[in-house]
């Protein structure tokens, strides 16, 4: 096994709710635009749950997290036979940080009263913009005002840990306008923020209605600028980036997130949900009806695969590289070997010479010049296995 930076293993559980009231455009996530089987769709939820109880080891799970989808149309009593399940089936930490994504167009006050009375503790709110013509570029349901009222509702219910999604690079999206964004969220006083570039992904509708000439295409340059634009101002305002989309102010981090990228182990629960236990990574079908009818029967899940020396080597560069911990040239000679950690400064030496890389002690860290490539600076660094 290749565990990373986590002194003891960490663990959590991830949460997949596959329903949403529209499709946005830009999605490529597996969700659908029904609410169809929302509550079969729970009863499997907890067969699988009961199916894969033993995938963590019984280690701590410290966070559990529903992503989507849209988890806020789930009903508050669904949450609560998941919560009692999940307590009945893991061995859950007492302040176990519990975070539901939730779209403005579903909060309330009195669905937020509600919420509280759940294990849920941190709320994660799709914002993406404050203004009405990128939200309709994009295709979200809610409108500006419920974008601006729903943060408003969430403090007022008593909400401490909270973060919203912004999305820049959309082409209604000017400059000012981000800006504006951006200074409607440090006015909210929120401590984390998850910034994201628009991305044109293969069969959305928004590649389809770009093809067509029917919605403005993303550019890149734009979307390069806002980014720089956003790195200034959350840094001016002591905010730290600490992964390449996420800005968080000390001791506000998204724990549950910060498993994934300093490779601990989640167990993904749900149709497409990933689970990893530091051995294999795992894959649940991403289909509804099947993951309904397969639910509960164990091994159920739809792929595995046993990742090789050099595939771990890779995920470990792609993600460190993304935060502000870097990648540790000390910990891939300890993992990995001397061969992979030569290969690793040797062609990150190029990059340094250029100032998208930059050492400290035994880590490499993203420059913000780097920053706008790192994808591609992450698999410039990638060991192949037959070299
Ligand atoms: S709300 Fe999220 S998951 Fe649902 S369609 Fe929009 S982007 Fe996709």
């Amino acid at each position: 096994m290749f565990n990373r930076q986590f002194k003891f293993i960490v663990a959590g559980i991830y949460i997949h709710i596959p329903f949403c009231r529209q499709k946005c455009h830009y999605c490529n996530f597996f969700s659908l635009a029904s609410q169809k089987n929302l509550s079969t769709f729970t009863d499997a939820l907890l067969l699988e749950m009961a199916a894969r109880k033993d995938y963590l080891s019984g280690e701590t799970v410290k966070t559990i997290y529903l992503g989507g989808g849209t988890p806020s149309l789930l009903p508050v009593e669904d949450l609560k036979r998941i919560a009692e399940k999940i307590h009945q089936l893991f061995n859950v930490e007492e302040n176990a940080e519990v975070t539901l994504e939730a779209n403005p167009d579903d909060i309330s006050p009195d669905y937020l009263q509600q919420l509280k009375a759940t294990f849920v503790n941190r709320l994660s709110i799709g914002i993406q913009s404050f203004f009405a013509d990128d939200l309709h570029y994009l295709n979200r349901v809610h409108d500006e005002n419920q974008a601006q009222r729903a943060v408003k509702e969430a403090q007022d219910a008593g909400f401490e840990k909270l973060t919203i999604d912004l999305i820049y690079g959309i082409p209604t999206l000017t400059d000012e306008k981000w800006e504006k964004n951006l200074n409607y969220f440090f006015e909210t006083g929120i401590q984390h923020l998850s910034a994201y570039a628009l991305t044109v992904e293969p069969r959305t509708a928004l590649a389809h209605l770009i093809g067509k000439g029917k919605l403005t295409a993303v550019d890149e340059f734009q979307s390069a600028r806002q980014f720089e634009m956003l790195i200034q101002r959350m840094e001016n305002e002591g905010f730290v980036h600490y992964e390449i989309s996420n800005f968080a102010h000390p001791g506000h981090y998204s724990k549950h997130n910060s498993i994934y990228w300093l490779g601990g182990h989640y167990l993904g629960l749900g149709p497409s949900a990933h689970s990893y236990n530091g051995l294999s990574r795992q894959w649940n079908v991403s289909n509804l009806a099947q993951y309904i009818r397969q639910a509960g029967v164990e091994g159920s899940v739809d792929e595995i695969e046993i990742l090789t020396k050099a595939q771990h080597y890779n995920e470990y560069v792609m993600t460190s590289l993304r935060t502000s911990w870097g990648c540790d040239l000390e910990h891939i000679e300890n993992v990995f070997g001397k061969i992979m950690k030569a290969h690793c400064f040797n062609e990150a030496s190029k990059f340094i010479a250029m100032q998208q890389l930059r050492t400290e002690g035994s880590r490499l860290f993203l420059t913000n010049k780097g920053k706008l490539y790192a994808d591609g600076i992450a698999a410039s660094l990638f060991f192949e296995e037959n070299l």
